[in-house]
């Protein structure tokens, strides 16, 4: 019902061209399209291999390197017209050791993470007595007399939710946590981590990163340690903490995005881009955080270029480095483009696991619009209805935005993402074979009919002015 009505109004707004944006044969190559995606398991095979052969990748490491050979030799391998890589610089960070231990009233060692950029402590470590926060906003509040010269404990619990609106409220303990505990004196942060499994796993992750910014030495601990840590925080003793990290911030490392392109017949200088990040968390294998996304715009990818129809407008998939430790990769693509934004249909990230896709949300032209409610259609037998007027394209195309860059999301279902999201535990059995393929399957036909469409999508100029005037 919904989308006969945006069809209408799309005729009102567009002229009859909306009503049937496709023509017989191009919705018959995305059905095509969807169905081989549903019966194979290419995606899950390369999600196997990338987690198998070369593992946890964390951004600078040799392991990153490797993965970036990888990337180009799979592109390679599949036959793509053009496989490429462009250069990313940045900062990163290697994990030594992490040890949390509560020292008084009673003797407990805590499950625990370093965070990103976390600077090493003393050997032998930090002991302090602990205080505790609600949330970063009560940090934020508190008076300096109440945290100097103590560990810092932010204790706020994730909720768990389908949309993963959960972590954004909570990640800021976090991605500034210790840059706030540090102006106001404290010697070292813990947080309850950014995570919704009551398992007994630490969830690491990034801390915003300047060179000219203090950070203190900063880990997370398991949800049971943190319940832990709280019961006895509620008790009339003061709780001693001790926290020790070895770890080391390299100034500079040059990785790469790697792309792979199936160039359009038609309109060749016109780009779909469907991307995913190739680096991980240095635990786990980066199984659900990205390898599942690398699997997913992958496979699309690969299955139309197994066509024997070239689609109108380029296919890029675009493998990104460095995304988890603050989207350099992403941020390198954008400034190398910053004047061709008009030139991309839309842009796309699969970045949040294997659930189940269950909505398409566009942010397109207004006239656009009914061309995305007749993609939705070939997606609702996957189960995807129609979302919002609004989308990030994912992390990395995030700092494209705000040159107007046409944008869409696939929505997933993230209900158990956040239980294994920078774990140990992220590994490849959390993947379900088949909602990976029908993630695969939704951006098949997303990528086809998207570069199949009457017209452009509205990048650039176009919805700048549009948003400047809602
Ligand atoms: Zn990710």
């Amino acid at each position: 019902m919904k989308c006969t009505l945006w069809l209408a109004v799309g005729l009102l707004v567009a002229g009859p061209l909306a009503a049937e944006p496709f023509s017989e044969e191009d919705l018959a190559v995305a059905r095509e399209l969807r169905e081989a995606a549903l019966a194979g398991d290419g995606g899950y095979e390369i999600v196997a291999d990338l987690t198998t052969r070369i593992g946890p990748r964390l951004a600078g490491s040799e392991a990153d390197a490797r993965a970036v050979e990888w990337a180009v030799q799979m592109f390679e391998g599949m036959g793509f017209d053009r496989v490429w890589t462009e250069p990313a610089t940045f900062p990163t960070w290697h994990r030594g050791l992490e040890r949390t231990e509560i020292v008084s009233p009673a003797r407990h060692e805590l499950v625990t993470l370093a965070l990103g950029f976390s600077p090493a402590t003393p050997k032998g470590g930090i002991e302090a007595e602990v205080a505790m926060f609600e949330d970063l906003a009560a940090l934020q509040e508190a008076d300096p007399a109440e945290v100097a010269d103590r560990i810092v404990f932010i204790r706020n619990r994730m909720e768990r939710t389908r949309t993963g609106a959960g972590y954004g409220r909570a990640v800021g303990a976090r991605s500034v946590g210790s840059r706030v505990a540090a102006e106001k004196g404290a010697l070292a942060l813990v947080i309850r981590s950014i995570g919704t499994s009551n398992n007994r796993f630490a969830h690491t992750g990034m801390q915003r990163f300047d060179s000219d910014v203090r950070l203190l030495p900063a880990v997370a601990i398991s949800n049971p340690d943190a319940d832990l840590l709280e019961r006895l925080m509620a008790g009339d003793e003061p709780v001693r903490i001790q926290v020790e990290v070895d770890a080391e911030t390299v100034e500079s490392y040059t990785s790469q995005n790697v792309f792979a392109e199936i160039t359009g017949s038609g309109k060749p200088g016109e780009i779909v881009a469907i991307g995913a990040h190739l680096d991980s968390w240095d635990v786990g294998t980066g199984a659900i955080d990205d390898g599942a996304g690398v699997a997913i715009v992958t496979e699309a990818a690969r299955l139309i270029g197994n066509l024997d129809r070239r689609p109108d407008r380029s296919i890029r998939v675009i493998l990104f480095a460095a995304e988890e430790i603050g989207l350099w990769g992403g941020r390198a693509w954008v400034r190398a483009r910053e004047a061709q934004m008009d030139k991309y249909q839309f842009v796309a990230e699969s970045d949040f696991g294997a659930g189940r896709a269950y909505a398409i949300s566009a942010r397109v032209s207004d006239a656009a619009w009914p061309v995305i409610a007749a993609i939705q259609e070939e997606l609702e037998p996957l189960g995807i209805e129609l979302g919002e007027r609004s989308a990030s394209g994912g992390p990395d195309f995030s700092p494209a935005l705000r040159y107007g860059v046409a944008a869409v999301d696939l929505e997933q279902d993230g209900t158990e993402y956040f239980d294994y999201h920078h774990t140990v535990n992220d590994t490849l059995d959390k993947i379900e074979p088949d909602a990976l393929a029908q993630n695969a399957a939704a951006y098949a036909v997303l990528a086809w009919l998207g570069a199949q469409a009457p017209m452009g999508f509205g990048s650039g100029r176009t919805i700048l002015e549009e948003e400047s005037t809602d």
